[in-house]
């Protein structure tokens, strides 16, 4: 693959996902884990850098960054903590969205905080009954007059313990399946909101994922962000660039897990020479070699058709299955090298944090079953081959 040419402000957004997750999320990382707190350093830290637009045309103040740009963005944030990446990840879709369908009631009353991460979004679609088959939504919104009524639940919200603004998705008329869904801007703070306690995971705390409750919540219908009828296609808009993401920051992981894999089993003594020089633990880490190289090409490949403007529904599905899976089975590898201390958190050892977060990529942006799911009908209607 060609090393991609970057633009002086992709460049730039490059050099600003490294300084903060060297100087913010390095240092910071198994503290939002053991707290089991959102990042806020690290989200507060990305606002100051610039990063919190990263998908809003220039113009509109923010950086305008293509598909390549973003996943190698992204790759950085993730190696150091894919829970504080994945945390700016769904921020950042939601201003792309806002900026790019809002009306002009939404961008005059928010677009200048969400730029600026003053304001942070959360993507509201799933549910306590509804995960996949997100067309089966229950959380219900009746317009009454002017306003909105919203009555139901949503689960799994990343960014759930800090969101000021959330983008939910609710079903007007059951009967209509998703052409009944809206989605509609809620302030958290509204009356009969009720953010829920953030989950205890196995991992990933940083973004504090949790749910929230809806009880007689009244929203002005001017907060609609996409109608009835078009919601349902608007929170699939970009889907094929999130999984490229996904991979992306599973690049990311396997990458630093690699690196802190071979240093660590160079400087370890045993049976009187290094743990790298057994041949057994060169294998063990180059095959995870190969899978690092092989979701590289997969994950880029897929950005670059995006960034060409091509479909890449296919090539996102097979980059994010191929990413979810080599980088459990890779860094899982990576923390069996280094023996038991592979497996402690802290001194400089991200792997278990990485681990753990190596699972949340599996059900992030479409699970791995789902993923097949889109590369099984392409394949049944005979055009995979290309
Ligand atoms: C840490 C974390 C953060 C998240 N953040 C958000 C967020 O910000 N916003 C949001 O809306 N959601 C979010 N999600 C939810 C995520 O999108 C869902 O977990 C995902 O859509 C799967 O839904 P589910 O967990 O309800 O599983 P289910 O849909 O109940 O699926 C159960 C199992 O069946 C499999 N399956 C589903 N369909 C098929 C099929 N057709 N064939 C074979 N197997 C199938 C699934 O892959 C899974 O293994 C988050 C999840 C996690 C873990």
């Amino acid at each position: 693959m060609s090393s991609p040419s970057l633009t002086n402000g992709e460049q730039s957004a490059l050099d600003a996902a490294q300084r903060v997750a060297r100087d913010v999320i390095e240092p910071l990382a198994d503290t939002w884990e053991i707290e089991r707190r959102f990042a806020h350093e690290s989200f507060a830290a990305a606002a100051e850098a610039g990063l919190t637009a990263l998908l809003v045309p220039e113009h509109q103040g923010g950086r305008g960054l293509g598909p390549v740009a973003l996943a190698l963005v992204l790759e950085e944030l993730a190696a150091a903590d894919l829970a504080a990446a994945f945390s700016l990840v769904v921020h950042n879709n939601f201003v792309r969205g806002l900026a790019a369908s809002g009306n002009q009631h939404l961008i005059d009353s928010l677009l200048a905080d969400a730029v600026a991460g003053r304001a942070i979004g959360a993507f509201l679609l799933t549910e306590p009954g509804a995960g996949s088959d997100a067309a089966a939504i229950a959380c219900h919104a009746q317009l009454d007059g002017d306003e909105w009524i919203i009555n139901g639940e949503k689960a799994w919200v990343t960014n759930a313990s800090a969101a000021t603004v959330l983008n939910l998705y609710a079903q007007t008329d059951p009967t209509l399946g998703h052409r009944g869904i809206v989605s509609i801007v809620v302030d958290a703070s509204t009356p009969g909101v009720t953010r829920l306690e953030p989950y205890q995971l196995l991992g990933g705390h940083g973004m504090g994922t949790g749910g929230f409750r809806f009880d007689d919540v009244r929203v002005g219908a001017k907060n609609t962000l996409a109608p009835v009828a078009e919601a349902f296609a608007a929170a699939m808009v970009g889907i094929d660039l999130a999984r490229v993401v996904v991979g992306a920051m599973c690049v990311g992981m396997l990458r630093r897990s690699l690196r802190v894999a071979t240093e660590a089993t160079k400087a370890r003594q045993l049976f009187g020479a290094s743990v790298a020089d057994k041949q057994g633990i060169q294998w063990m880490l180059a095959d995870v070699a190969t899978d690092l190289e092989a979701t590289r090409l997969l994950t880029y490949r897929a950005a670059e058709l995006l960034e060409a403007g091509a479909d890449a529904t296919l090539a996102a599905a097979h980059a994010k299955k191929f990413a979810a899976r080599a980088a459990e089975s890779g860094i899982a590898a990576c923390m069996q090298s280094l023996g038991a201390m592979g497996f402690r958190r802290g001194e400089g050892n991200p792997l278990p944090r990485h681990l753990a977060a190596a699972r949340i990529s599996a059900y992030i942006d479409g699970t791995t079953e789902i993923q097949n799911v889109v590369i099984a009908r392409h394949l049944f209607a005979g055009e995979s081959q290309s």
